[in-house]
This record gives C-alpha cells, structure tokens and sequence, in this order.
C-alpha cells in the first residue's frame, strides 16, 4: 500500500485513516497527539481501504473516496467519518447513522475562499475579463468591445448575510460599495456594525447594480432568482451565484442573458454537477462559469483539514458531536421514550421561526409534563426546528443544534413549568425577535398524539402535520370560503381547517394545514385578499 505512516504510535488509543489528500499540516491537531494513530493512504485502493476501515476508529475524506454502506459494512469500530470539506454526498450518512456512526463537517474553513472568488467573479463580470481573453488569444484587439464597469459607488446586493455574504459584504465596503443585504434572519444591529443596509427582497433586486447569493438551498431559496425576479433586475445589472445550484433557475436565466434583460452573470454551481456538456448554460451570452471552485484553494483546504481534524479529535476524546450532519442514535432507552416530545419540539420550534418571520434572538422552551430531565433535549430540538429554515434542514440536526444557535447568537433558554389540568404533557416555544414576540404551545394527547394549541392568544387544535398556513384576518362572514375556493383555484388541498377568535367581529387567526406547499405566488394571492392581515406557513414534515 503506498501508505505513509505520519504518526506511528501503535499503542494509540485511537486509528484515525486518512485515504484521501489532506494536507498533513492541516492534520496537526492528530498527529500532534500520541493519542492518535494517523495513517495518511491517498492513493489506496478499494480493497486496502476496506481493509483499514475494518480496523479504524475515525476515517477523515475529502470528494474523492466514496464511504458506501458496503464499506460501511466491514467497519467495526468506526465512529466518526470527518468530511475535510462541506458537501457529504460522497458518504452513504443514512448507513452511518444507521450504524450509530458520526459524519461530521467542516463548513467555514472554505468562508473567506468562497468570499474571494464570489469577488473575483464580480470584477470578471464587470470588466469583461474572460471575454477579453479569449479575444486577444483569437489574435483580436477589440479594446472598445470590452468596455467595463467600476464598482465603486455601485449597489453590491447580497441574498443572505451569513459566514460567506458577510466576508463579500467586508470586501464590498472596501471597494466603496453601497452594500444592502436581504435576509430574513438578519438583526439589526449586525448590519449596521458590517454598514449593511437590510433591504426587501423586492427592494434590493430592483436596486442593485450586483447581486451575489449567498443563501443555502431550502424550501424558500429553491428557484429564488426566476423570471419574475431577473424581470425585476436592472438591464445593467449582474447576478453572482456561488452558492447552491438551486437556488437560481437556469433555463430563465439563459432566456434573460439571451434577450439582455440582465447585463450579466457569473455562476459556479449548478442544479445538477458536473454540469452537463450540452447545457444551454454553455453558450449564454455575457455568462462567465467556473466549476465549482469556491473552496479550491491551498489555504481553504488546510483552513478545512484542521477543522475536521479537531472536530475529530473532540469527538473520539470528548463525544463532542456538535459538528455533525447526521444524527446517530444516541442517549439509549431515555431518549428513545422522549421521541414523541422531541418530534413535537421540533415542529413547533419550526412553526415558531415561521411566524416570528424575523431576526431571532432568543428562543425559550418550556416544558410542563411527567418526563425526567426533557430540557436539554427538548430544546435542542426546538432549536433544530427553528434552525431548519435558517440554515438549512440537511445542516441541523438534534446533535449540533444548540452549537449552531450559540454560533448565531441566538440565546436558548428552558424552564420546567407547573404541571397543568388540561394537558398531561405540554410544550410552549417562545421565539423572540427583533419586531417582538411569538408563543406556539403544543401538547401530547392520549397516547402521545402531538397537537398544536395555542398560537399566541388563540386557541387552536390542530396536527402538526404537512404544512400549517397560518393567517391572521378579519373576523366577518365568508373568509373561509374565499380562503377554501382561492386554494382550490391553485389546486392545494385542505386537510384541516381551525378558525379561532379572541373576540366577534374582531381579529382572528386561522390554522390551515394543506397537502404541499405553497409557492409565493398564493401566499401572496392569501395577502391580497381584503380580510387576511398576514399569511405564513411553515413546512413541518
Ligand atoms: P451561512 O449558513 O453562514 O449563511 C447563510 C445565510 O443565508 C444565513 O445568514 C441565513 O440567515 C440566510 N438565509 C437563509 N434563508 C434565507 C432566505 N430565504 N433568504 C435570504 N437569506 C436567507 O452559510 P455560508 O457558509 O455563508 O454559505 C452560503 C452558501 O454558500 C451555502 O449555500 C453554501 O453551501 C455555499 N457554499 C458554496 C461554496 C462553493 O464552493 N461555491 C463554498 C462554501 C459554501
């Protein structure tokens, strides 16, 4: 095998292998320790690596090695598989998790090399480098075809504000950009210590000059830039995309570029990878394209290589899962018997992001029932369902949610309440955000069947199933069935329909659980009817 053997201690306590390319000095927080046993193999072949994954504790990959559930299979005492990267479609997470094996990642080591090409793909655009290129190599000097744009004093427009869009937000400012930023769950003051302006949606595509993506791909950013938005775009603008492939959709994308509703765009991910050699994507006029390079550079890899290769340390030392993708099934009998509850948590921690609609600062959890120490648990799950929309439901789960809300400065808090005379088990999730308040209280009926009851100040009773629309309106005749015949009109079926009231004829808030989601467009169509103040939905599986 051509194996190099980095840290030689045969008495380890633990066998951490390696068959793919990481920079060694990114492995320094293991082989620095005579703790771990590190064999580094990248050029193995599939019959040595199955022979060392029978045998490891840890197994550390970048893209290149696939981690199927055969391999899985010979695996004895693997615990923890680390991908040096973000990605884990080369690991087969659903026969990890199955055989309790953890899969962890690495998501911010690649932040700031995202954020550099993101830029770099801006300046390509705007000044025609690449166009440039290849006409000076066809033996061209067109110089009045090329051209370009400054930047400064131009409206840079980022669609999300997390790791990735803050680096381009710090990089804008310093090219003397006006940086205005759409993000639902950004707080105020975070924008205004970047000199971010918050904008709408709306807002920032009829405003910006360059609009870079930096969301991740959820049910809300899925085909985010359609027609409709890149009709909304200015005919000087540009659209960056280096975030998920989804997020923009590509054949309205070729369409604007082709009749120049859009000045240009660059993208380097794509709806599917590698992208395909016919794809339209190809000949688009003023489209510059890269292969997925957002990580690909020296510093990115060894920035990831030491941080899977500490979150590996952690876990094997001190069961620290917090960076984990998968949740294997861990805490035995006690939390098998909270699932019920847990499961309950999570749909009203998700139903909870939904409604409060904004930056969230503090989520509290409280518990009033029969179940010995629930708190911690109960509220990791709550904060994984408040999460799910947030970062991503593939990137939370019940093992790093706490981690992941402290890193967002989102506070959780918990407290046991007095046992109550209406429900033997009761939840209340308290989502605080910048605008104020939102109160979503569940309960467990009869043999653990999960209830909705309480949105805020209304009564209400219904299954946390599907997906919950919940409107706010006037409380006159014939609202439901405009509500009922418009959802019709769309073809969304209603499989529950709770009207609660505090008062007649005052407010009132409708919990409408319908088969699907819905897409923007009959959301809006549900705002714009005369009686509904608001409506939200929150997609709880
Ligand atoms: P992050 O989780 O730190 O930030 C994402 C931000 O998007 C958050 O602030 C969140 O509030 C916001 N957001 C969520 N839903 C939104 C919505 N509907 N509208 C607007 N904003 C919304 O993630 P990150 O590390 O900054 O990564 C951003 C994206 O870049 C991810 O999709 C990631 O997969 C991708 N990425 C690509 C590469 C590459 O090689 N091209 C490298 C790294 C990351």
């Amino acid at each position: 095998m051509s194996q190099e053997v980095r840290s030689g201690n045969a008495h380890a306590q633990f066998r951490v292998f390696v068959p793919d390319a990481v920079s060694p000095s990114g492995l320094a927080p293991l082989l620095g320790d005579p703790r771990f046993h590190v064999e580094m193999a990248p050029r193995a072949s599939a019959e040595q690596l199955a022979r060392a994954v029978d045998d490891c504790d840890a197994l550390i990959v970048r893209s290149t090695v696939r981690v199927t559930r055969e391999l899985l299979g010979r695996a004895r005492r693997l615990r923890v598989i680390g991908r040096a990267g973000v990605g884990v479609d080369n690991i087969d997470v659903k026969a990890a998790t199955e055989r309790g094996i953890a899969v962890l990642n690495a998501p911010a080591g690649n932040t700031v090399s995202a954020a550099e090409l993101s830029f770099a793909l801006m300046l390509a655009i705007a000044r025609k480098v690449p166009a440039a290129d290849r006409s000076i190599r066809e033996g061209e000097w067109a110089r009045s075809r090329f051209a370009g744009m400054e930047l400064l004093g131009k409206t840079l427009g980022l669609v999300g504000l997390g790791r990735i869009g803050t680096e381009v937000a710090r990089r804008g400012r310093a090219f003397g950009m006006r940086v205005i930023a759409y993000d639902p769950y950004l707080a105020a003051d975070r924008a205004e210590a970047l000199g971010v302006e918050r904008a709408s949606f709306e807002d920032l595509l009829a405003a910006a000059d360059f609009i870079s993506l930096h969301v991740p791909l959820t049910e809300a950013t899925r085909g985010l830039i359609g027609e409709a938005e890149l009709g909304r775009m200015r005919a000087t603008a540009f659209l960056i995309n280096t975030s998920r492939g989804g997020v923009v959709d590509e054949p309205a994308l070729v369409r604007a570029l082709e009749a120049g509703r859009i000045a240009g765009a660059a993208l380097d991910v794509f709806a599917t990878e590698p992208l395909a050699t016919d794809s339209p994507l190809r000949a688009a006029p003023n489209l510059v394209l890269t292969p997925h390079l957002g990580a690909s550079t020296a510093e990115a890899q060894e920035s990831v290589a030491i941080e899977i290769a500490e979150a590996v340390r952690a876990a094997l030392l001190e069961g620290d899962l917090s960076r984990a993708v998968n949740a294997p099934a861990i805490g035995g009998e006690a939390l098998r018997r909270l699932r019920p509850l847990l499961e309950l948590a999570r749909r009203l921690g998700r139903l909870g992001c939904a409604l409060a609609g904004g930056p969230v600062h503090a989520v509290e959890i409280g518990y009033a029932g029969a179940a010995p120490e629930p708190l911690r648990p109960l509220s990791a799950s709550a904060a994984e369902g408040l999460l799910a929309d947030i970062v991503g439901a593939e990137e939370v789960n019940f093992v790093n949610a706490l981690y992941l809300a402290e890193a967002r400065g989102i506070r959780v808090g918990w407290a046991q309440l007095p046992r109550r005379s209406d429900y033997a088990e009761y939840l209340e999730v308290r989502v605080d955000t910048e605008g104020g308040s939102t109160r979503v209280c569940g309960a467990l009926l009869g043999e653990g069947h999960p209830r909705v009851v309480r949105i805020d100040d209304y009564h209400v009773d219904v299954v946390p199933e599907g997906t919950l629309v919940v409107l706010r309106n006037r409380d006159v005749p014939g609202v439901i069935g405009r509500v009922g015949t418009l959802l019709g009109s769309l073809g969304i079926n209603i499989a529950e329909y709770h009207q609660a009231r505090l008062s007649a004829g005052g407010e009132a808030l409708a919990a409408v659980s319908v088969d699907g989601i819905l897409p923007p467009d009959a959301l809006n169509a549900l705002r714009a009817l005369p009686e509904i103040f608001d409506a939200r939905q929150a997609a709880l599986g």
